[in-house]
């Protein structure tokens, strides 16, 4: 008997899954917080996952 199971997701070889990260400006604000920019993995386009799943979560971001 067979099962079927899907495909766990590929992790990205290129951020270990980790695929955002905020990168602090060095400033703060005018409240005293800490700007900063989120930077995605630009090789998985910040899904942290390759396979076809990247076309979907894509599309969904
Ligand atoms: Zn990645």
């Amino acid at each position: 008997m067979t099962q079927h199971t899907p495909p766990a997701p590929r992790i990205c070889p290129a951020c270990d899954g980790f695929a955002s990260a905020a990168v602090t400006l060095g400033t703060r604000d005018s409240c005293g917080r800490l700007r900063t920019i989120t930077v995605d993995c630009p090789a998985c386009l910040g899904t942290g996952t390759v396979s076809a799943r990247l076309v979907r979560e894509g599309a969904r971001a």
